[in-house]
């Protein structure tokens, strides 16, 4: 059929593109997927022939992007979301319901922090927070029931260290499920799910796409929990789209790479600082020292690219100190390509007010540190120079 020009500058070209043998996952941008068979589009909508109708749903890229993490955290199902908040909150309130009960602890990233303080109270969900380290008090508190149980390990931001295992039996017995968030482990230190968890969360935003320049966010686990995860959120729409998958995919490809530049960097900065006579305190699981080793030395095969330090002084020297720092972007986020430094009032825990702040016991001047893969001589120096003018 001749078609006109405004008709040809629609149709030319469409539908055509030969993808195979691509060396990478093309970007498939389209919102939905056409069929000229009504029978196989039927089967297709209604799950009984794999294939894609709508992005929403399910898209090629964000497909590729959740088979990465399913492999990575050894799971039989993963799917992906616009954010780690939407992965969090999608996964929290596809499991509790008014009357349900979740179990977690008081340093819970920022905003999952005021998911437990502020939202899941108004629907009638129980919430108990428990003192991060204090096993005996989480295992009594599971003991006496709960629906969900929700860790994250080393938290954020004094990077305390939860027992994975421990818990996860507890919760176990009582017939709770354990989601743990492992945006700071990443799938190379840690994999939640071999030491007994259920699900495993993760802000996609940080580590895993590596370079600041994407939002995302990924669950894997058993096919029945992903699969009930995944109707809640293909209805409420918090669905991932295939350009920043196809930016955390390509992060994810030097993910291991990254991880074991920033574990090893992290240490020998952790060490320095503690050595540091201007230096109160370092928060670095890798460090003999941390409350958490010996249990991080149990569940973890590197101690990853983030600390947290205060300076011998209040508030005054954080402002004075961060401003000084060369090598370090001040701002939000983490798990970056580049060091990353900041407070947590204005980081992690900005949704939060000074009086939630203190309540989780997250102490107003203490700096957060996410190391990057610059040479760690640069950044040992950057600190050094930072700190003389103190
Ligand atoms: C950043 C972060 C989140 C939230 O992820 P977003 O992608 O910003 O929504 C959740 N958990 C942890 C540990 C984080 O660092």
């Amino acid at each position: 059929m001749s078609v006109k020009k405004g008709t040809a500058a629609v149709w030319a070209g469409e539908g055509n593109v030969n993808t195979k043998g691509a060396a990478t996952t093309p970007i498939v941008n389209s919102v939905a997927f056409s069929y000229t068979d009504l029978d196989e589009w039927y089967a297709v909508a209604t799950g009984k022939s794999p294939g894609y109708i709508y992005s929403r749903n399910t898209n090629p890229t964000v497909a590729a992007l959740e088979e990465k993490i399913r492999v990575l955290e050894g799971a039989e199902a993963a799917t992906a979301f616009s954010t780690g908040m939407a992965a969090i909150s999608n996964s929290l309130f596809t499991f509790l319901t008014a009357g349900k009960k979740v179990i977690s602890i008081k340093d819970s990233y920022g905003g999952t922090s005021k998911l437990f303080l502020d939202f899941l109270p108004k629907y009638g969900i129980n919430v108990t927070l428990c003192e991060t380290t204090d096993h005996e008090a989480l295992e009594a508190a599971i003991a006496g029931g709960c629906d969900v149980l929700y860790l994250e390990t080393p938290t954020n931001p004094t990077l305390k260290i939860v027992d994975i295992k421990r818990l996860a039996a507890a919760a176990k017995k009582v017939g709770a499920i354990t989601l743990v968030d492992n945006t700071f482990a990443t799938p190379i230190n840690q994999n939640p799910l071999e030491l007994g968890a259920d699900l495993v969360i993760h802000s996609a935003t940080k580590f895993l796409c590596g370079h600041s320049d994407a939002m995302g966010g990924l669950i894997a686990g058993s096919k029945q929990l992903v699969d009930k995860v995944f109707a809640f959120r293909e209805i409420n729409g918090a669905s991932l789209q295939a350009d920043p998958a196809y930016m955390i995919a390509r992060g994810m490809k030097t993910l291991e790479l990254r991880i074991e530049r920033q574990n090893a960097s992290a240490m020998r900065i952790a060490q320095w600082l503690q050595g540091h006579p201007k230096i109160k305190a370092v928060y670095y699981p890798g460090l003999e020292s941390h409350e958490g080793h010996a249990i991080a030395k149990s569940q973890m095969r590197g101690f990853g690219g983030m600390m947290s330090f205060s300076l011998d002084g209040g508030y005054d020297l954080v402002s004075a100190f961060l401003p000084a720092l060369k090598l370090a972007h001040l701002a939000a986020s983490l798990g970056s390509v580049s060091t990353l430094a900041g407070p947590p009032r204005t980081t992690s825990h900005v949704e939060l007010t000074p009086e939630q702040r203190a309540l989780l016991g997250i102490p107003e001047g203490l700096i957060r540190y996410s190391v990057g893969i610059e040479n760690v001589d640069d950044l040992l120096d950057d600190l050094d120079q930072a700190l003389k003018r103190l």
